[in-house]
């Protein structure tokens, strides 16, 4: 990961008192043009939340991401980490996971995201200013083995937080949604915005381009964590426990939610790598109870809160909003989707398959592959060929994947409310080809065609273009 404050720490020893650059925002409102800029379509940078709501009315979303291999070890600490928590409306707090092919076990990245869970791209071998096939191949290999829709796997983190405009102009190519890889201090605290008119973040360093553009595709910056009131304050992007004593960061948590909180309330964040929050969960545990003890304060996806982003309502309707529902589908029966569905206490019990390579065996509902996924072949063939025995039948484009059954082949969606339809991609291994959504008259899309995830519902996935069960079967 990059440390942020390393590259700050130079900027401020050459004379660079970031806190002084205020121009920022007005380099930002002038380069973008709101009378062209339009919202939902397009979005300029703003310090204050879209439609010229007033900040006490909105929200306070707060975005917990991890990042890097979803696995063994690091599930259980992102679950200590939720598990205590819930949202104003009752439901789990959601996060989201920049998930790496290299070490991930795909059947724990399909739990992830049939637990409500968004799963975003970090690169398949974890590379920053990635090519363009580390990050398509990510996508493809996670769909092919964790079964999730190309629709929803449409967010991005680089690696080491390392990206150039290359790195955009791929995700503009490939049709991303978003991307999270930039920081935020209090000088360009932005909401999200969409990239027509530039990147505003990360200006400080002369990373920025105002001159990329991109239109419909978010940008999510990662707010810091500044150190102090001084000018010399250090921005801490990730894994905040690092940097001092408990006590110190506990101060420093509050300190900088309450600035969100009474201030803009832009999005706040929290970004870990399990792999280094060790005796820090207490902390973050105390702080997260303190961050939902006040009115308003909800736990989101990235992809969540784009959805508010698109459709902003008071904080006072958030509840009844589809997407901020919670409900599991009921199958009746263990079907590999990343659900205990027979309320056995172990998900998918029975019905997982394991594969074995020398880098270490990971499970997957949807068959082994000959090899494991990589840049070159990111879904290898399985090793039970369709007509086989023991062939799994992938996650087809017509059925959402909590409602597929692999190894019956069946989608036992029923209703109106769960039938979906992901957008499509090519199969050439060079690239990816997104339609941009089929579209559906219910689902969300921006000036380039990219596709706002499809809403969760209470049970499952509303409908982007209504499919029976006679097609299905
Ligand atoms: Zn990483």
């Amino acid at each position: 990961m990059r440390y942020i404050r390393f590259s700050l720490a130079a900027a401020v020893a050459s004379g660079l008192l970031f806190l002084g650059l205020a121009s920022t925002a007005v380099d930002a409102a002038s380069s973008c043009n709101p009378s062209t800029c339009v919202h939902p379509g397009c979005v300029c940078p703003s310090m204050m939340p879209p439609k010229g709501m007033d900040p006490k009315t909105v929200p306070q979303f707060f975005t917990l991401t991890f990042d890097d291999a979803v696995q063994g070890p690091t599930v259980p600490v992102a679950s200590s980490l939720m598990k205590p928590h819930t949202n104003p409306n009752g439901c789990p707090i959601k996060a989201t996971w920049f998930a790496q092919t290299v070490y991930s076990d795909y059947s724990l990245i399909q739990q992830w995201y049939a637990a409500g869970n968004e799963v975003a791209d970090h690169t398949m071998n974890h590379l920053g200013t990635p090519p363009a096939e580390e990050i398509v191949g990510n996508r493809k290999a996670i769909n092919a083995f964790s079964g999730i829709p190309f629709a929803k796997l449409n967010g991005f983190r680089a690696p080491f937080l390392n990206y150039s405009d290359a790195t955009f102009q791929i995700l503009g190519q490939e049709k991303f949604l978003y991307d999270s890889s930039t920081a935020a201090v209090p000088s360009d605290a932005y909401w999200p915005y969409t990239l027509d008119s530039g990147l505003h973040n990360d200006c400080w360093n002369g990373i920025c381009d105002k001159t990329i553009s991109i239109p419909g595709m978010w940008e999510i910056p990662m707010h810091a964590i500044m150190d102090s009131d001084l000018p010399t304050a250090i921005p801490h992007v990730m894994d905040v426990q690092l940097e001092a004593s408990a006590d110190v960061i506990t101060g420093l948590l509050h300190k900088n939610f309450d600035r969100h909180y009474q201030g803009n309330r832009a999005p706040f964040g929290i970004y870990l790598h399990p792999v280094h929050v060790g005796n820090a969960t207490q902390l973050y545990n105390d702080f997260f109870t303190y961050a939902r003890s006040l009115p308003d304060v909800w736990f989101v996806t990235n992809q969540q809160l784009l959805q508010w982003m698109q459709n902003p309502v008071p904080a006072s309707l958030l509840a009844n909003q589809p997407y901020m529902k919670c409900e599991q589908p009921a199958v009746g029966k263990e079907i590999c989707n990343g659900l205990d569905d027979t309320k056995s206490g172990s998900i998918d019990k029975g019905v997982l398959e394991t594969c074995n390579f020398v880098a270490g065996p990971w499970s997957t509902c949807y068959g082994c592959p000959k090899s494991i996924p990589s840049v070159a072949d990111p879904v290898p063939e399985r090793v039970a060929a369709a007509g086989q025995s023991g062939y799994r039948t992938p996650v087809p484009s017509t059925c959402a994947m909590e409602w597929w059954d692999p190894i019956a082949a069946q989608c036992l969606c029923q209703s109106s409310n769960c039938t979906f339809t992901d957008i499509a991609v090519s199969t050439n291994k060079g690239g990816v080809d997104l339609s941009g959504g089929s579209g559906s008259t219910s689902t969300a899309h921006n000036a380039a065609g990219r596709q706002i995830s499809n809403v969760r519902t209470g049970l499952g996935l509303v409908a982007v273009v209504a499919v029976s069960l006679s097609q299905l079967l």
